[in-house]
């Protein structure tokens, strides 16, 4: 492949979703694969549903994920002399017209059509009009081919075959001067020398019609590759309803971009059955050979699986970085600031593996930070129990005289105690757990001591012994 042009042409009327994510993903790897360029075309032309806010959430979103453009974004609202300049050289050489009908007239034609079981499709009433109304508002049409065939030779789906017949003459600047959009996209992808169009197979039937109006302009065409639909767990295409369809959400939720990146390919494309990806190796391997021709089903379970994957791997300290606003955010600290570094880091090493999102892992911090525990009933009920007190009273006098108090100082420390008692390491490590943790699962015993601290592991060793008095008063 001679280095290709892609692009990726959202229309800014909502938030950045997952579809158009995995569409900007294909090019912008095709373009990092082959040594070509990725560029941004923010097709706003239809002015009443494009939003400045969407726009925003579309540079965000990319930007989070780092699918960044190698030119300056391009936006068509900006490029509107552009269109009308390529309307008026098809007017002049008769392959566009003007058209006259009312959008009410349009409408009684089309309900008769209907009617009468035709096609409802533009009948061409303006085409050879001799007469133009004086002082009447026109749109511009296409002189579309009636009769023959159009070819998409589709880098995706193979060949696939329209019928000219039922491609109508299409309005290529509305009545109000704005282009629509299957004339502004030739237009633009024309003249910015796009190689390739990679989009979603919604934009299938479009193509053909495209394909004319590059044929009208003597443009050479793209290359057209159009990705299938991605689907909910019930196999109609994904919306709102299926849950969270923004990919700002995902950020929110805690999915680190790499591994959004890699599951959105993953709905498209396969490498054998690896499952796993790093963005520099997508980039080394990703081409359109294995890419799916069906639709895939988008399953947010094995995306936290493969976000759990890339947290494992990922470097402690920046999935601190991460993760100190999160705990702002979800009100487990007041200040970043508050944090140190290195501890941060240890608290990492300690939760990523054991974690699938980052909000899980600023969760799962709190009870490292806060001052107190909460303890799990049944925790409580199975663990707490009088025969445990004493060792665990021991073990609380014995820690408050270890100094450092580490993960290797801690170990022969509890092992004392662990001979005193004549208790296995199940025995006490337990009640130990459930005592500083309140849960019957976490990391490694000595890992959450070291990670509490001195004050905090003593006070809530003997918190717990208290508990257990007080469960024997209770009964
Ligand atoms: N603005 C169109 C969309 O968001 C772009 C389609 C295309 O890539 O040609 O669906």
């Amino acid at each position: 492949m001679n280095a290709p042009r892609l692009r990726f042409a959202p229309s800014p009327t909502g938030y950045l979703h997952i579809g158009g994510v995995r569409t900007a993903l294909f090019n912008w790897l095709i373009a990092r694969r082959f040594g070509g360029t990725f560029i941004l075309r923010i097709e706003d032309t239809d002015k009443a549903r494009s939003t400045p806010e969407s726009i925003e959430a579309i540079l965000n979103g990319l930007a989070w994920l780092g699918i960044t453009p190698d030119e300056d974004a391009y936006q068509q609202t900006k490029r509107l002399a552009i269109y009308n300049e390529y309307a008026n050289r098809l007017l002049v050489e008769e392959k566009a017209y003007r058209c006259y009908c009312t959008l009410e007239e349009l409408d009684e034609r089309r309900k008769q059509a209907i009617a009468n079981k035709e096609t409802p499709i533009y009948d061409g009433h303006c085409r050879n009009l001799t007469k133009p109304p004086p002082n009447t508002p026109f749109a511009i049409r296409f002189h579309s081919p009636t009769q023959g065939e159009t070819v998409v030779n589709d880098l995706i789906k193979g060949r696939v075959v329209f019928d000219n017949a039922i491609l109508d003459d299409l309005v290529i600047i509305r009545q109000d001067g704005l282009p629509t959009y299957n004339f502004s996209v030739v237009i633009d992808d024309a003249l910015l020398r796009i190689t390739h169009v990679l989009r979603g197979d919604d934009h299938l039937t479009n193509t053909p019609r495209q394909i004319h109006i590059y044929e009208g302009l003597g443009f050479p065409p793209p290359e057209f590759g159009h990705l299938p639909m991605i689907l909910g767990q019930d196999k109609s295409r994904l919306s709102k309803r299926h849950g969270a369809t923004s990919i700002t959400t995902y950020k929110d939720m805690g999915y680190l971009p790499e591994a959004m990146i890699n599951y959105l390919i993953r709905l498209g494309w396969s490498h054998g059955d690896q499952e796993i990806f790093s963005i520099q190796e997508l980039v080394k391997i990703f081409s359109l050979d294995h890419a799916m021709k069906s639709a895939a089903v988008f399953d947010p379970e094995k995306l936290s699986w493969v976000n759990a994957q890339h947290l494992q791997t990922a470097d402690p300290d920046r999935i601190a970085k991460l993760l100190k606003p999160l705990l702002v955010h979800e009100g487990i600290i007041a200040a970043e600031a508050s944090l140190n570094d290195k501890w941060m880091r240890k608290l990492v090493v300690a939760l990523q593996s054991r974690w699938r999102t980052l909000v899980e892992i600023a969760h799962a911090s709190a009870v490292y930070i806060r001052t107190e525990v909460e303890i799990d009933e049944q925790a409580k009920t199975k663990f707490l129990k009088p025969e445990i007190k004493a060792a665990l009273e021991d073990l609380a006098l014995t820690l408050q005289t270890i100094s450092p108090f580490t993960h290797d100082t801690l170990e022969p420390a509890f092992h004392r105690v662990l001979e005193k008692h004549e208790l296995k390491m199940g025995k006490l490590a337990q009640p130990v757990r459930v005592a500083l943790t309140g849960k019957t699962a976490s990391p490694g015993i000595y890992d959450v001591m070291e990670l509490l601290g001195q004050e905090k592991t003593c006070s809530r060793l003997i918190k717990a012994t208290d508990l257990i008095t007080n469960t024997e008063i209770s009964f």
